[in-house]
């Protein structure tokens, strides 16, 4: 088999667990491809993308929406999203180094969370999910939940942004405010309630987006975050006797989901997992 050649460009780059978690499928199915951890300045990119040294490529922060300028085609769901995660280059079998490959993009994203989900036996199909946050991973979930039927309630710290998000992403959410929402006696009807903000992130870990009281032992929680593992709300949510799916799973589904689009393989995905929580703060 030819060693082909992966890698995920960012800026900066140093802390991605993109590298060790794709080595680990490497290793374990025995295959003799390699994954570089690269930084790409964003006055780079363009030139980088053009010059088509990978056969894949993961695009991660800033570079997830700039990209899609230079690419030659965009898959639907990442036009949805608006951003790329992943690229894959196309080339003629008979002339490798001959042709110019094709550059398509796709954002794998949103399929990680639906299979984190799904890992779980969690159907969002007429769910009602109350998201917290309108940044990036903010996109691909609620692309998601829009694409299972779910029936989204969007709340963030800046109003102004998800109610610009809802309309862009046209979702149809309904927008309540998250100051009154986390100082109310009770949320609204929710099955399914998502954080998509940074707060419990290490080394903020004694936050949380919700105050524990307003949790109910038959909500999902599905947090984002995934360093530490177990954030403060899922450490609520535990508490309480709720179903809880950490961030870890997304990020091990959206990179299994780069690989069965590389190179068509079914990825080990406890391998990926093990692997990724050996780098994380427990
Ligand atoms: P981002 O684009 O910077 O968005 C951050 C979001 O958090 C915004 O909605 C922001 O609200 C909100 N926020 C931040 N601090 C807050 C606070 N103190 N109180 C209330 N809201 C606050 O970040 P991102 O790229 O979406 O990443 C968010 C988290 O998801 C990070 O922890 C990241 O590591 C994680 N993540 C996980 C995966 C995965 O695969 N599991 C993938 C990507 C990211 P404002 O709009 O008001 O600023």
């Amino acid at each position: 088999m030819n060693p082909k050649k992966f890698g995920v460009i960012g800026h900066p780059i140093a802390h991605s667990l993109s590298k060790p978690m794709h080595e680990a499928v490497f290793k374990e199915l025995n295959l003799p491809h390699t994954y570089d951890a690269i930084d790409v300045k964003p006055e780079d990119l363009k030139d980088f993308i053009k010059s088509n040294p990978y056969d894949g490529l993961n695009v991660t922060i800033p570079h997830k929406v700039e990209v899609m300028k230079h690419l030659d085609e965009i898959k639907n769901e990442a036009k949805q999203i608006q951003a790329v995660n992943t690229i894959k280059y196309i080339r003629h079998h008979d002339t490798p180094n001959t042709d110019t490959p094709k550059a398509i993009g796709h954002n794998t994203d949103a399929t990680g969370f639906q299979n984190s989900l799904k890992e779980e036996n969690i159907n969002l199909e007429n769910k009602n999910a109350l998201v917290i946050g309108a940044g990036g991973v903010s996109r691909a979930i609620l692309i998601s939940l829009k694409n299972n039927n779910a029936n989204i309630t969007l709340t963030n710290r800046t109003k102004q942004k998800a109610i610009n998000l809802n309309q862009q992403l046209n979702i149809n959410a309904k927008i309540i405010d998250y100051e009154q929402l986390i100082t109310n006696n009770q949320l609204p009807e929710t099955d399914i309630i998502v954080n998509t903000t940074s707060i419990g992130m290490h080394p903020n870990t004694e936050h949380s987006p919700i105050p524990k009281k307003l949790l109910k032992p038959n909500h999902i929680i599905f947090d984002a975050v995934y360093n530490p593992l177990k954030t403060k709300l899922i450490k609520d949510a535990e508490a309480i006797g709720c179903k809880t799916i950490s961030g870890v799973n997304m990020l091990v589904h959206q990179g299994a989901e780069s690989l069965r689009i590389w190179l068509g393989i079914e990825p080990p995905i406890q391998a990926m997992k093990d692997e990724v929580l050996k780098h994380l703060i427990n």
